[in-house]
């Protein structure tokens, strides 16, 4: 760990430069942080220690099917419109999550041979959170319009008092804040151990997250910042190591199965074999600097590590409400168990079928997540309610379904 400490700040300045240099100050602020309270080493020491004891007694964790639902809010934190991204764009980074954790994105083919048998199904998966710390119900989304031009230093935009907008309980939810954070930076996490609640997640520029929208341009418009910073926040080293000005090949991971290496491949689509430290690289794993394009898998190795921290320092997240629906931990009225909805996401209609043909009268309603009401039509007398939406814009909604007794929502994305 003495190693960990004497990588020089100076180093990580000298990447800065207007057009995001770097992908990510997690390093930086880890040794920030370091400096500000050196017991964060012995803490990271621990954790360390925990960590591969854990791999080492559940190996068979590894071939396990168990698939791990991660309760996500997205805090966007917004001065200019432009950054003021859109719900769609927000669904589009989780969709990338919940291929890039499962091993379902297109570039599995293209990895490799050699590489192939290292490929993990992380088995994590991602949800917008469906209830907030109180309970209520939500999308998963706060918005804060601020003052702020941009976020100095990036940690700040986790402050309600600085202009930024305050975590939710860092222990249920993975708070993910996205906004003007740098001109340098397209992202940071929080390792496990840091201690800091208040900044306990991944902190994202607009430009780096989601595949639409504001994250339009290559090389950093296909999600591969969050996939990357989601990886160190579940405590993962990027695969150089600890020190990135390491000719020698001193330092590595902690996971045996990711080569070592002495590039970053910054800002790089490399061609295989890259050979650095005697052997090729795995300039296609997740946690390298590579183009988001030419980025595609983690591995079993990094998978014991994540599934480590989720059994130690981030067990909060297995036990989370985060992602449980309401109404499904209060008894669902029976009215709703005889109506289906067909399709959802949505595309140009919202249909409802009862399938006992309904004998009541419902008042139906979307409401967006600002709560503005969109309609509310009678549904009465007929087997199947059917709406016209093909004007209502793309975004996630709340559909709403009353009786004289109950009323049911449901979360609906709208997408055309
Ligand atoms: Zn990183
Ligand atoms: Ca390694």
């Amino acid at each position: 760990m003495r190693k960990l400490v004497c990588v020089l700040l100076l180093a990580n300045f000298c990447w800065l430069s207007p057009s995001f240099a770097q992908h990510c100050a997690t390093d930086l602020y880890l040794q920030q942080q370091i400096q500000i309270n050196p017991d964060l080493i012995l803490k990271r020491a621990e954790i360390e220690r925990f960590t591969q004891k854990w791999i080492a007694e559940n190996s068979a964790r590894l071939s396990s099917r168990q698939v791990i639902t991660i309760p996500v809010v997205v805090h966007v934190v917004w001065n200019t419109p432009f950054e003021n991204i859109s719900d769609m764009q927000i669904q589009s980074q989780i969709d990338v999550l919940n291929r890039d954790y499962r091993a379902l994105n297109v570039e599995i083919p293209s990895v490799p041979a050699i590489f192939k048998p290292a490929i993990a199904d992380v088995g994590i998966e991602f949800c917008l959170a469906s209830r907030d710390p109180q309970g209520n119900p939500t999308n998963g989304i706060t918005r804060t319009k601020t003052n702020v031009l941009q976020f100095s230093p990036i940690r700040s935009i986790c402050y309600a008092d600085r202009g930024g907008q305050d975590a939710w309980d860092t222990r249920q939810y993975l708070n993910i804040w996205v906004g003007d954070i740098s001109t340098s930076f397209l992202g940071e996490a929080s390792f496990p151990g840091m201690d800091i609640p208040e900044e306990d997640g991944i902190r994202i520029h607009f430009e780096g997250f989601g595949t639409i929208g504001t994250a339009g341009a290559p090389p950093y418009n296909l999600g591969r910042t969050v996939t990357h910073e989601i990886g160190h926040y579940f405590n993962l080293y990027h695969v150089w190591g600890q020190n990135i000005n390491d000719p020698a090949c001193e330092y590595d991971d902690e996971v045996n199965d990711t080569p070592r290496q002495s590039s970053t491949f910054r800002n790089e689509c490399p061609v295989h074999p890259q050979v650095f430290c005697g052997t090729a690289s795995m300039f296609m794993n997740f946690m390298n600097y590579t183009n988001d394009a030419c980025m595609a898998m983690f591995t079993k190795g990094q998978k014991m590590r994540m599934l480590a921290a989720l059994n130690g320092p981030r067990a909060g997240l297995l036990n989370s409400l985060g992602c449980q629906p309401l109404v499904s931990a209060v008894e669902e009225p029976a009215f709703v168990k005889d109506i289906r909805l067909f399709q959802n996401p949505v595309n140009e209609e919202i249909k409802l079928q009862s399938v006992s043909g309904l004998n009541e009268k419902i008042l139906v309603s979307l409401v967006n997540t600002q709560g503005k009401v969109l309609f509310t039509d009678k549904w009465q007398e007929t087997i199947a309610f059917v709406k016209d939406i093909s004007a209502v814009p793309s975004g996630i909604y709340f559909l709403i379904l009353q009786n004289e007794t109950n009323i049911f929502t449901k979360k609906v994305i709208i997408t055309h």
